[in-house]
């Protein structure tokens, strides 16, 4: 299906009256992804704050939800307020959140946990005992996006991978956003122990299930009730179509508008930023 170009000032093919793509007028709550969807770097994106404001005092469920792992929901929360958005833990997911419920009900505890400091602890302050050192026996492996990775985290993650642990991933992302340019994410660490090990982890973030399903049940809504926002069509766009949400791409982060139609994902709603999105929300009605 051909996405319905629906930015407001900015795209060449604006829907027809202006009128709002139908499947966004059954949406009742929202989720957004973070990086080159509310901000990018230190930077807020053009339209983020009016929009998340606008359904704060609205009253509707909305939901930040991101595969990047590198930081504790607590250092989320902190940057996140910075910014002056209307953050709580409620509304925040991350893909550490997701990794800490498949634990749990795999009956995992002890993992070694290739993360950063911050989230370590936020694993332990979650009933999650990570492995301490090599003398220490883990019952899985999982990796994160540790932008603390030394050889050894990796030797070590390899050596348990290779005997056979379980082993888990919290997402998929092969580069992460910066000001700067693409730095290795979580992704490049999986395709690197793939090199050493043969093996693949199951993965927890965008685009797979587990993301969707924690999404679904914070925002208690029915999947088609509910706009995935995000940047990127291979994590953001595939979880929303295969999941049944309202897939809306903005164009503020990874895809371009002409990376669509070579994409097997497409989105019910292209937006150029997010105030092209809070215009629509108010055209239909769903915001004041
Ligand atoms: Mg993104």
């Amino acid at each position: 299906m051909t996405p319905q170009f629906a930015s407001t000032q900015e795209g060449p093919s604006a829907a027809p009256d202006g009128a709002a793509p139908e499947r966004l007028a059954q949406v009742t709550g929202l989720a957004f992804d973070l990086d080159g969807t509310v901000y990018l770097g230190a930077q807020l994106l053009p339209g983020a704050r009016d929009l998340l404001d606008a359904l704060a005092s609205a009253g509707l469920p909305f939901l930040f939800a991101t595969n990047n792992s590198s930081k504790s929901a607590e250092e989320y929360l902190v940057r996140l307020h910075a910014l002056g958005l209307p953050a709580d833990r409620e509304r925040l997911l991350t893909s550490n959140d997701v990794a800490i419920e498949r634990l749990r009900q795999a009956g995992l505890r002890r993992p070694y946990l290739v993360a950063t400091p911050t989230v370590v602890r936020e694993y332990r302050s979650q009933g999650i005992d990570p492995a301490e050192d090599d003398a220490d026996t883990p019952d899985c492996v999982l990796l994160t996006f540790d932008t603390t990775l030394t050889y050894a985290k990796l030797r070590r993650a390899s050596d348990l991978v290779r005997a056979g642990l379980p082993y888990l991933a919290t997402h998929p992302d092969t580069v992460c956003p910066t000001p700067e340019g693409p730095i290795p994410d979580c992704g490049a660490f999986i395709a690197l122990l793939a090199e050493t090990t043969g093996a693949r982890p199951e993965v927890l973030g965008k685009p797979q299930p587990p993301m969707a399903t924690a999404i679904e049940a914070r925002l208690d809504l029915p999947a088609h009730r509910i706009a995935f926002v995000g940047d990127r069509l291979y994590t953001d766009v595939r979880m929303a179509v295969e999941h049944g949400f309202v897939a809306v791409l903005t164009l503020t982060g990874e895809a371009q508008r002409t990376d669509l139609p070579a994409s097997p994902h497409q989105p019910d709603v292209v937006v150029e930023s997010l105030t092209a999105l809070h215009t629509l929300l108010r055209r239909q009605g769903t915001l004041p």
